[in-house]
């Protein structure tokens, strides 16, 4: 496979590129609501809002076709994966150049393209494993509910139809807005990896990937203003290189770990 050796100069290019940013909408977040009521808000709540938010986001941003070299890699990685853990998962790619990936409250993932750019496929799937993580958890529906309380559009999840039937366009793009800003807890976070390393292991991924791929986020997050822009971005995680170290604790201690496929980073 090959490996992409990752310096400064590829960052500011990714950049740089004509590519378009991902598009949320700020100008659309009001007051904030009354919050949702937290005994009140289920996983099929969540599911519902969180649609409706990334229906939102897919129509405003370039999405890949399915012919798209992109979505065509991205089969390849995640098409075994869409019923994973008893979950109904379905994926897209987003042609942008912020390097990010995310899930949502309805099994919703989305790769951003620039992120494919920069990660192998093992790398790629301890991504995933993450990403699925947070969903298999319910940590994306606690991020959820405290997207409607942020985006104003509390109260119309209260309501018996749900958000996406009542809401307007605008109204829906701040939604989508918070659900980009919600952030979770170390704690969620530091599951997650253990879930994605899990998931790595299960099915006889290569655990480097997930070693690899923190490697490759702390690289980003060293010297210049693009790198303190993605710094601000990850600061909701544990610190990368740390997250790379807990990765090779494990997989010292399951025979896994392969020093050979430690990737060069530039
Ligand atoms: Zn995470």
């Amino acid at each position: 496979m090959k490996r992409i050796g990752l310096s400064l100069m590829a960052i500011s290019m990714l950049v740089g590129a004509a590519n378009a940013q991902l598009k949320v909408n700020t100008k659309a977040i009001g007051a904030v609501g009354k919050g949702v009521k937290a005994a009140a808000y289920s996983d099929a709540d969540a599911a519902r809002d969180a649609a409706a938010g990334v229906k939102w986001m897919d129509e405003h941003n370039p999405v890949a076709d399915a012919n798209d070299p992109y979505t065509v890699r991205l089969n390849k990685i995640f098409g075994k994966h869409k019923s994973e853990d008893g979950l109904n998962l379905n994926y897209k790619v987003y042609k942008v150049v912020d390097i990010n990936a995310f899930a949502c409250a309805d099994g919703s993932v989305r790769v951003f393209s620039s992120l494919m750019d920069i990660m192998s496929d093992d790398e790629l799937l301890a991504v995933i494993g993450h990403e699925i993580g947070h969903v298999r958890n319910h940590d994306s529906k606690d991020a959820m509910k405290a997207a409607l309380t942020r985006s104003a559009v509390a109260d119309a999840a209260g309501s018996q139809s749900g958000v996406a039937a009542s809401l307007t366009d605008s109204q829906l793009g701040a939604l989508a807005e918070a659900m980009m800003d919600s952030k979770h807890s170390r704690k969620q976070e530091t599951d997650a990896d253990t879930y994605s390393y899990d998931f790595m292991k299960k099915h006889g991924y290569n655990v480097m990937g997930a070693y690899n791929a923190f490697m490759t986020l702390a690289s980003l997050s060293e010297g210049g203003a693009q790198a303190s822009k993605f710094q601000k971005m990850m600061n909701s995680h544990p610190d990368s290189k740390q997250r790379a170290e807990e990765v090779k604790k494990r997989a010292q201690k399951d025979g896994l770990w392969k020093e050979a496929d430690i990737k060069k980073i530039k």
